[in-house]
């Protein structure tokens, strides 16, 4: 799988700053760590020293860790951490040199909780996205409404056929 250069990054990083979008900074949490101290050191603040600096190195656990947050927040409705799992979702597929994976998730649109994109994503990397609830959840009858919902909220529908009532619609 290819990764990007540090030099892409970097530029991403000044593109990304310069079109003024990452209000909340949320693809710089992703991008910045994936520079060495070198490359890294203009966008840090003084106190943070070569010493301090951890770059993250192993960017697709990193990824398959934050598929499973964004799932979670997702079953769970909350909307600001559903949303900033599909922002840093994008950016570590862009990091992986998966322009195929930004480009369905973008032309997912975000329904119910970013559901669609995130499946998107999932299915891009051929990582499991409903059928990978195990490490959620024991397997039980009572599991299979998480399972079902997660089905339905990537399909755009409301997480309940009888309507949901904890913010699918909105
Ligand atoms: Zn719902």
């Amino acid at each position: 799988m290819p990764a990007r250069t540090q030099q892409e990054i970097v530029a991403r990083l000044q593109q990304v700053r310069a079109g003024g979008e990452d209000l909340y900074g949320f693809q710089e949490e992703v991008l910045l760590p994936a520079l060495d101290f070198d490359h890294a050191r203009p966008f840090l603040h003084p106190s943070v020293t070569r010493t301090k600096w951890r770059q993250t190195v192993d960017l697709e656990s990193q990824a398959r860790a934050y598929l499973e947050f964004a799932i979670d927040k997702i079953i769970d409705h909350r909307s600001n951490s559903a949303w900033r799992s599909t922002v840093k979702l994008a950016e570590l597929a862009w990091l992986l040199g998966r322009d195929d994976v930004v480009a369905a998730m973008h032309a997912a649109g975000y329904p119910c909780y970013g559901a669609p994109k995130v499946k998107a994503f999932a299915d891009g990397f051929g990582w499991r996205f409903a059928d990978g609830l195990g490490w959620r959840l024991a397997e039980t009858v009572e599991d299979r409404q998480p399972r079902r919902a997660l089905i339905r909220m990537a399909q755009g529908r409301q997480c309940d056929p009888a309507g949901c009532q904890r913010g699918c619609a909105d």
